[in-house]
């Protein structure tokens, strides 16, 4: 199945972590956005969606009528698990899972690793903790082939551009090497990841690594730590 790529008004930004000397976003779509692009690409009666309660848990099936073939295609995605009464308002969370799962939106799972620096937002104390009021938008987005190519999110309070994937917006050049399939590649500088020996003499697997930065390689990883006063 193929949908159209999000636009730029349709991708919310999230604070994901944050500390004195910057912020981490993460890219999400709500569920207003699965519903509009299936009533635009299956109309309005050629999906439906059905919650269901099994083993405790709520799951979602989106399913997808074939003409051709004269019969429903479905997916099936669980939201919350542990379901109980007075967590039905996240029954959308099961919804936008199963549509990640037919393809909706699936170029955020290509971000880059966001990063806005302190500078660029206004940081606010709170019991200790650091947080802001600040809001963050998309303001342009590029997709090719699934992928996000290019991408600026502006600060809304500011009205000035705080992210920048490509900081001179140059395109991927013709020649610039593209992944392979098998490779994990870094969320910030796009290369693939490599395996590495740890201070401990342990040897770790790109995936390791992968899942213990949180998506960067190595170096990026250093640098990252570093701007965060050593911590992650
Ligand atoms: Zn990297």
């Amino acid at each position: 199945m193929k949908f159209r790529p999000l636009t730029a008004s349709e991708i919310d930004c999230r604070v994901s972590t944050i500390n004195e000397k910057g912020l981490t976003l993460l890219l999400y779509k709500d569920a207003r956005v699965d519903m509009n692009i299936l009533d635009e690409t299956f109309g309005v009666t050629g999906w439906q969606r059905k919650h269901e309660i099994i083993g405790g848990n709520l799951y979602c099936t989106v399913s997808i009528w074939d003409a051709e073939k004269k019969q429903w295609i479905s997916k099936q995605d669980v939201g919350v698990e542990s379901y109980t009464e007075k967590e039905k308002g996240q029954a959308s969370d099961s919804f936008k899972r199963a549509c990640f799962n037919i393809g909706i939106g699936r170029e955020l799972y290509t971000a880059p690793f966001i990063w806005i620096g302190a500078d660029k937002f206004r940081l606010t104390q709170k019991n200790n903790k650091y947080t802001t009021y600040d809001k963050f938008m998309v303001s342009s987005i590029e997709i090719q082939d699934g992928a996000i190519t290019d991408l600026a999110i502006v600060n809304e309070r500011t009205g000035v551009i705080a992210y920048k994937m490509r900081a001179n917006g140059q395109k991927l050049a013709e020649n610039e090497p593209k992944a392979k399939s098998n490779e994990i590649i870094c969320r910030n500088c796009k290369k693939p990841i490599q395996g590495n020996i740890g201070n401990n003499g342990v040897s770790y697997s790109p995936r390791e690594i992968y899942n213990m930065t949180k998506g960067l390689c190595t170096d990026c990883y250093k640098q990252f730590k570093a701007m965060n006063g050593g911590k992650q």
